[in-house]
């Protein structure tokens, strides 16, 4: 970005100094003329001249403020601007000359004083630039210094030679203010780790392009940037490594988009912002700026050596159009915000463009989010029972299942819900009801002669590293259930959480086996474990997702399933297959040496009373 352009509005306040000085002095040039001369040409002509240039100024001004000027508009008035602060101190020039024409003394004192008033002036008011300034005061300042030599004398010569001093100070200090001015302004504006422009410059620049957008009705993309797991460098490593592979980051993507055109800034931490190039239709703009994230994927995620240690890093990129349809630049910051924050939940090192889907489900989840936190205490939640059968058919046990109500959202799955509250920490309010209220169910069956192999609750892996949480479920043993009780329970955890803190997780799941618990690995086949994390983790069941079961007729799915069922066997683990929906899937996986089957087929999932009525 142009340095100056942050210096527009600065100039344009300092016009209007000069448009009123120009004012205050004309008349006094026009007044001393007429009552020396007594000619009225001359006083006429200043009036004009006068009267023209502060019009123009004042033009000048009206265009800046009121015109929301684009990038490029900008640059075009600053030139006119330019020509404006040269007209207007030539003219001081030209009525200093004129003046010391006149044979009236008089007249040339005011003539040298206002020269000086205005070098000063000058110096001072166009102290941001530092060209202009320079120049506007050698061209004041040099006819003054050949006025005196003419005038000749001791006297005249010494203020020649003050005159040329004056000069050179005045030059001087105006390079030094200027030279801080430029110096706070880059810190102003530029991140002082990587370099590159910080939020501030961003917010200016894409106000900018906004504006510029609306007038020319092209497009541009704005891409977010941000870098998957940079926190563990950082919390490993040490910040100072984690400062240098910013800067090294910030480099390639700052290579890259200069190539492409394009801007970029770091927003802070480890994100950073690119604005793009503009395009004359919507489609060429996400096309042209997919590809150019998928560069800048490749490139960041290229080995780092910094220090002695090799680095790798990936990153998640949102993309949104600017697209003229409004001018709010924060908008569009959040859209590119959602939209980078989707591609991470799609699991990082990849790529999302905003659309406005992704913004609804974003919407429903803040209203999920929202309404999700009066849910226990207006007693919207309740919970459900699904049979589980042995292949005889005989009801052996159950899985306990949440359930949501509310009266604005209707029924919510907890396919939504539970996310939602995993994300926002709700999960620990949620996971006690639910284990307090299962565990008051199996007692209840219990006391009236119910009594059944296996009692699964569903447990978030964000609740399981909760540090009170192997506390709370013995008090809440030892409030409702007995040993013969504890027996039955399998908490079922998801393979998707299993991959963080492995170690950790083992030690909670062996303090919970102690008490009689057993464990069951949910979903199975759908997420990241690898067989080695199988092996190591103290299971006792497997449930088959009931997406291999959704695609039956499938002959891969088939295989898989039988598959999942021979890595069982060898590790010695009881098969649980959810989503049974018809007899041909009993039949097949009865054939195949599954265990127990849950499904639609059976019961669907049904509150405790309709679940003792089911047994009988
Ligand atoms: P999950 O633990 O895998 O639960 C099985 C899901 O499969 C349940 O969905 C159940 O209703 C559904 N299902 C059972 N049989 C069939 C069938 O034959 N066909 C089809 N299409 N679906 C079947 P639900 O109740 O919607 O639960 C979804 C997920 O929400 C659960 O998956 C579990 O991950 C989570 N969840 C539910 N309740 C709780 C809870 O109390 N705590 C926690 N942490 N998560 C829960
Ligand atoms: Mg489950
Ligand atoms: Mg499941």
């Amino acid at each position: 970005m142009n340095i100056n352009m942050n210096f527009y509005g600065f100039i344009n306040r300092q016009i209007l100094i000069l448009i009123l000085l120009t004012l205050a002095i004309g008349p006094l040039y026009i007044y001393m003329s007429w009552f020396y001369t007594l000619d009225i040409s001359i006083p006429l002509i200043w009036f004009g001249v006068v009267i023209l240039l502060s019009a123009y100024g004042c033009k000048l001004r009206r265009d800046y403020t009121k015109g929301n000027l684009s990038l490029q508009e900008k640059d075009e008035w600053f030139i006119k601007a330019r020509v404006f602060l040269y007209t207007i101190f030539s003219m001081w020039t030209l009525m200093f000359l004129i003046s010391i024409e006149s044979s009236i003394i008089e007249l040339h004192y005011i003539a040298i004083a206002t020269q000086l008033g205005a070098a000063i002036i000058s110096a001072t008011l166009l102290v941001s630039q530092k060209k202009l300034s320079t120049f506007t005061l050698i061209s004041l300042m040099i006819p003054l210094v050949v006025y005196f030599l003419i005038v000749g004398g001791l006297y005249a010569y010494l203020l020649a030679f003050f005159s040329v001093i004056l000069c050179v100070v005045l030059i001087y200090a105006a390079n030094n203010t200027n030279k801080y001015l430029q110096q706070n302004r880059f810190q102003a504006f530029h991140d002082y780790l990587t370099q590159l422009g910080n939020r501030h410059f961003f917010m200016e620049l894409l106000e900018d392009t906004i504006q510029t957008q609306m007038k020319t009705q092209e497009y541009t993309s704005l891409m977010l940037v941000d870098l998957d797991n940079f926190k563990i460098v950082n919390d490993s490593l040490g910040h100072d490594i984690g400062d240098e592979l910013l800067i090294e980051v910030a480099d390639r993507i700052y290579e890259l988009s200069s190539k492409n055109n394009s801007y970029v800034a770091r927003l802070g931490g480890d994100e950073f912002c690119i604005l793009s190039a503009s395009y004359d239709s919507f489609e060429k703009c996400v096309q042209e700026s997919e590809q150019f994230s998928k560069h800048l994927l490749k490139a960041v995620k290229e080995i780092y050596v910094i220090k002695e240690y090799e680095l790798y890093i990936s990153a998640s990129i949102g993309i949104t159009i600017i697209d003229n349809l409004h001018d709010d630049a924060n908008i569009f910051l959040k859209e590119a915000d959602i939209a980078m924050y989707e591609a991470k939940i799609h699991g990082k090192d990849g790529i999302m463009v905003f659309n406005q889907e992704l913004a609804d489900e974003i919407k429903k989840k803040l209203e999920i989010e929202r309404l999700l936190h009066f849910a226990l205490e207006k007693e919207e939640v309740h919970l459900v029972y699904q049979p589980q059968l042995n292949v005889l058919g005989k009801v052996i046990g159950c899985e306990v299942l949440l359930r949501w109500q509310n009266n604005l959202l209707g029924k919510v799955s907890p396919e939504h819900f539970i996310p939602v509250s995993e994300s926002n920490g709700l999960i620990i309010e949620i996971g006690d009801y639910v284990l307090e209220n299962s565990f008051k169910t199996l007692r209840e069956w219990y006391d009236a002669g119910i009594i059944l192999e296996q009692f699964s609750v569903n447990i978030s892996i964000r609740q399981f590293f909760h540090p009170g949480f192997v506390k709370q479920v013995k008090a809440l043993i030892h409030q409702y259930l007995n040993d013969t009780l504890c027996s039955k329970l399998i908490f079922e955890i998801t393979e998707t959480s299993v991959a963080d803190s492995i170690d950790e997780l083992i030690a909670i799941m062996l303090e919970l086996k102690k008490l009689g618990i057993r464990f069951s690995m949910d979903d199975f086949g759908t997420g990241y474990s690898s067989l080695s994390y199988l092996k190591r983790l103290p299971l006792d069941e497997l449930k088959i997702d009931k997406s291999f079961l959704a695609n039956f007729d499938e002959v891969n799915d088939k295989k898989m399933i039988k598959t999942i069922l021979s890595i069982a066997e060898i590790l010695n683990l009881t098969v649980v297959a959810e989503g049974v929906e018809s007899k041909e899937q009993q039949e097949f996986l009865a054939a195949n040496g599954c265990d127990v089957l849950q499904g639609f087929y059976f019961s669907k999932p049904i509150l405790k009373e309709e679940f003792i009525k089911f047994i009988s």
